[in-house]
């Protein structure tokens, strides 16, 4: 049994999800390999929202280390957006003009199996605290950024001291305006939004966005709704990203229901994003055309603010590149 705590708990074994989802290893193509070079990590609170034996319930798919991931394909590499090589100095990249994105941890709430850092090899690149306090040091000498990303892994995996410790910090220096925090953990383990974190996050003197990460409606549960309304009472703008994925959200009626949910909790639709292709992520790829199909559906569906634009990340690029649907 796993150890039911009731604020941080998480499934890490996937034959005792198997088990309390009622369903066997063979009916998901469970494979340990996969297990073996991405670990298997999912909150309670996440799993709570799985429909149970329903193999191909769309939060399962996204989390189910399966044998289809250990197949090689060509075209699937280790560092799809060469994230290795827009690395000014280990833990911060600076691919856009006026925004650096800060890496602070390699921690995530949960872990995606399409994940484009799942072979991110955040140890070799050492980033710890004093090389955070090194890149914050950069940041604070380069006046033409006035937007800090922190990002990971989840940086609301950290504590609220680590936390409080690097808000305080980017609180002193000037040219800074905006503070994002790109996170998938005020839904897939809403506990977190405790009233600690939310005193930590109102120490900020800059604008806070969060750029939330939901792939489908139903991963926004009760508890979710009660922790995104928290973070819109202190006045964070709230964004959203998804990424199209194969046998999660690739229908025109799951992406309607997720900009109906996310626009619920007052949460704009950002970014749909094509897959990164990562080793191991094939069996999630949708194509370039049938992406365009749908998108092109949704456009005549939603209003203006529902729709995300739908994006792909090009290494070397200047922004995320725009697909063209037209
Ligand atoms: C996606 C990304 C950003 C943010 O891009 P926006 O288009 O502003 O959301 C910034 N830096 C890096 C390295 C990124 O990958
Ligand atoms: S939460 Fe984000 S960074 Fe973490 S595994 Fe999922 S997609 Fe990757």
């Amino acid at each position: 049994m796993i150890p039911r705590n009731k604020t941080r708990s998480y499934f890490t074994r996937p034959l005792d999800l198997l088990k309390k989802l009622h369903l066997s290893a063979e009916q998901m193509s469970f494979s340990e390999k996969a297990v073996a070079s991405f670990s298997f990590k999912v909150p309670v609170a996440y799993v709570d929202k799985i429909q149970k034996a329903k193999p191909d319930d769309p939060l399962l798919q996204q989390i189910f280390p399966v044998q289809q991931e250990t197949q090689l394909t060509s075209g699937y590499i280790s560092d799809p957006l060469d994230e290795a090589n827009s690395t000014c100095q280990p833990g911060l990249l600076q691919k856009y003009q006026g925004r650096a994105l800060l890496l602070v941890t390699s921690n995530c709430a949960i872990n995606c199996r399409y994940c484009f850092r799942r072979t991110y090899p955040y140890e070799e690149k050492g980033y710890n605290w004093s090389q955070i306090e090194e890149n914050i040091q950069r940041i604070e000498k380069d006046k033409s950024i006035n937007e800090i990303i922190l990002s990971g892994g989840d940086p609301l995996s950290l504590s609220n001291e680590q936390l409080s410790q690097i808000i305080t910090r980017l609180n002193t220096i000037s040219h800074l305006k905006r503070l994002r925090i790109h996170s998938r953990i005020p839904v897939v383990e809403p506990q977190r939004i405790n009233n600690g974190l939310i005193d930590t996050l109102e120490l900020s003197q800059l604008q806070i966005i969060m750029v939330l990460h939901v792939n489908h409606a139903q991963e926004i549960g009760a508890d979710s709704q009660q922790s995104l309304l928290k973070l819109y009472q202190k006045k964070i703008i709230l964004l959203n990203q998804s990424v199209l994925l194969k046998g999660v959200n690739n229908n025109v009626d799951s992406l309607i229901a997720l900009s109906e949910a996310l626009i619920d909790n007052q949460i704009i639709p950002y970014y749909l994003h094509l897959l990164d292709k990562v080793q191991g992520s094939a069996h999630f790829f949708i194509s370039d055309v049938a992406a365009i199909e749908l998108y092109q559906q949704l456009r005549k569906k939603l209003p203006g603010y529902m729709l995300p634009r739908l994006v792909r990340e090009i290494p070397g690029e200047a922004s995320k590149t725009s697909i063209h649907t037209a």
